[in-house]
């Protein structure tokens, strides 16, 4: 099914970017990738990503514009070499574009909070975009049983193929940065405690966004899960592998970003949560953010 993405299908043409497939071996699943080669002589890539959630569809239409942009702009900012892939979950971006009503998680938990049947919860709560893959995975907190689920295990091969990957960057909108806070981004930055990310490029960032009027976000980052309680200051988080829960369990052991930084096939991952607002704000601050944070940090990590 051909979904009409205009920057992702001027990318395609592009001289220096293949288009690729990576198979699982008994699942029918797969994921599809562009391999972008600015500098063939140069080993290394970067990675970046979209739809991981396919409810949060808004940067998958805006990031292949921006980059497409920067490909064919001479005076533009380097385009380091890079995986780019556009559905991170696409058996849940398929649903979500056929329009069909889809019995994700939250659904079941008001089924079951209210005693009510898939319909009546449907009439009642109305048609929600799936978060979830096929198998209603979160592709985020598959990590711990990846061999459950397809899509996880396609996305860490094809990182350790190509890895090690000094920088991952993941796609988010957070729904609720609105409102007053509608300009409001802010990153997590997942690594190890002994290698710590470079606080230049944070700074980088930060002088950035507020220079173009963008807010970086304080405070707790998610109030629907406080036990994560992970506060933002000044639009970044950090996180480490070695953190632990209350349970002295792994903190994050089921998140994609930690297991590739924890495996060693990747050296720091980076979830940029966005907000939801309008396009031209959306336009903008993923521009802010590609060419002071991913492009930069790319090109110099793989020097
Ligand atoms: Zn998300």
């Amino acid at each position: 099914m051909a979904r009409a993405i205009e920057g992702l299908s001027k990318i395609h043409h592009h001289p220096s970017v293949t288009r690729n497939i990576l198979m699982h071996p008994q699942d029918k699943a797969h994921i599809r990738y562009l391999d972008i080669k600015t500098r063939p002589q140069m080993p290394g890539k970067i990675l970046a990503a979209t739809n991981i959630h396919p409810d949060e569809p808004f940067l998958s239409a805006i990031l292949p514009r921006v980059i497409n942009e920067r490909l064919n702009d001479q005076n533009s900012h380097d385009v380091p070499n890079m995986l780019f892939i556009h559905e991170s979950t696409p058996s849940g971006v398929a649903i979500r574009d056929s329009g069909y009503p889809f019995f994700n998680e939250d659904l079941k938990v008001l089924m079951e909070a209210y005693g009510l049947s898939h319909d009546e919860a449907m009439a009642q709560y109305g048609y929600q975009l799936p978060r979830t893959n096929i198998n209603g995975h979160d592709l985020n907190r598959s990590f711990l049983n990846m061999g459950d689920d397809p899509e996880a295990w396609l996305h860490h091969h094809l990182v350790a193929q190509n890895g090690p990957i000094p920088a991952g960057f993941y796609f988010h909108n957070d729904e609720e940065l609105v409102g007053p806070k509608g300009k409001a981004i802010y990153i997590y930055i997942h690594g190890n405690r002994q290698d710590p990310f470079p606080e230049e490029f944070i700074e980088r960032y930060r002088v950035a966004m507020r220079k173009n009027g963008f807010l970086l976000f304080n405070g707790l980052d998610d109030k629907s899960e406080p036990e994560l309680g992970n506060r933002v200051e000044e639009g970044v988080v950090r996180t480490f592998t070695d953190e632990k829960d209350e349970k002295n369990e792994p903190k994050y052991a089921s998140s994609l970003e930690n297991n590739m930084v924890d495996k060693g096939i990747m050296r720091w991952a980076f979830t940029l949560e966005f907000p939801v607002t309008d396009k031209t704000t959306l336009r903008k601050m993923t521009e802010v953010v590609i060419d002071n944070l991913v492009f930069p940090v790319g090109t110099s990590l793989l020097q």
